[in-house]
């Protein structure tokens, strides 16, 4: 859905109460404290209180959004149906100060969408397996340091494994899914518990580069290692794929962080991964608003 599609769909708060009512409940509501069904929807005086109930047996109101990525929220439904969707159809990323000039919010209230929307997508993403030419590599992202880390401005800059910077683990399978994750320190084992969680080893081939972390893949798989100092391409040799994505993480992650921010690296990749993943998927934000509604 493009945007004027979504304020078509979802013209007021009614609207999309409607939608998440009936993903969520399917016409019978149910208290989420305690699980009953003898509940009645409260009148109605502003928009804050649309579709709030009582619930009859142990006395406490609820909303549809209790709980979910929309929980305690004053802001319009709409505003978050259009951030997702915004979020979602962003293959650069999109900053909190675009979103807070395209929907008109004030600059915290925009972080604030923008950073719980992110950590659904972690949250709700389902388990992913990926499944035959496997392409592994790492990546170094950050911006421009903070002030305080001054000191650090002075080192020279180092690059590639060693540096100060995040470090990113990822793998995508060819004309599939991708799979990124913030790591700590980068070690074979640290290597190798990623590739073993997210990868069906026995039905899978890896290409990767020649760092050694990689190599004790060789006695459980086909591995075949790609010199970079030599050449980058050898038929169907490559780790293309892998690159092409960490392009786009990066250029996201510099087209929009003023502020270099450790701390929200990881809801960051997992984004880029989320969108990279459902590009191709004609209505994202109906698939999130389902994923969302699961309690
Ligand atoms: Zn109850």
């Amino acid at each position: 859905m493009n945007l004027i599609e979504v304020m078509e769909r979802f013209p007021d708060q009614e609207s999309c109460i409607d939608h998440l009512e009936r993903v969520r409940w399917r016409g019978t509501p149910v208290c989420p404290h305690c699980g009953s069904i003898t509940v009645k929807r409260k009148k109605e005086d502003g928009v804050g209180r649309v579709g709030r109930y009582n619930c009859h047996d142990c006395k406490a109101s609820f909303k549809v959004t209790h709980g979910t990525v929309f929980h305690g929220t004053k802001i319009e439904l709409q505003k978050w149906f259009l951030a997702i969707s915004l979020i979602l159809n962003a293959k650069k990323g999109l900053s909190s100060y675009q979103l807070q000039r395209d929907l008109d919010l004030n600059q915290k209230t925009a972080w604030f969408i923008l950073t719980r929307i992110r950590a659904e997508m972690v949250n709700k993403t389902n388990p992913i397996v990926l499944q035959g030419i496997i392409e592994a590599d790492e990546t170094y992202i950050g911006g421009k340091p903070r002030k305080e880390n001054k000191k650090e401005d002075r080192k020279p800059a180092k690059r590639g494994r060693g540096t100060s910077k995040t470090t990113v683990i990822g793998a995508v399978e060819r004309g599939g899914e991708v799979v990124a994750q913030v790591v700590e320190n980068l070690t074979g084992r640290t290597v190798l518990q990623f590739i073993r969680k997210i990868v069906n080893i026995k039905e899978s081939e890896l290409m990767t580069d020649e760092y050694h972390g990689y190599r004790q893949f060789a006695a459980m798989m086909k591995h075949e290692v790609i010199n970079h100092q030599e050449q980058y391409v050898e038929g169907d040799k490559h780790t293309n794929t892998i690159e092409g994505f960490w392009s786009l993480l990066k250029r996201a992650w510099y087209g929009q962080h003023h502020h270099y921010s450790v701390g929200y690296t990881p809801l960051y990749v997992a984004e880029r991964c989320y969108v990279y993943n459902n590009c191709n998927r004609k209505c994202i934000l109906t698939k999130f608003l389902n994923e969302s509604m699961k309690v």
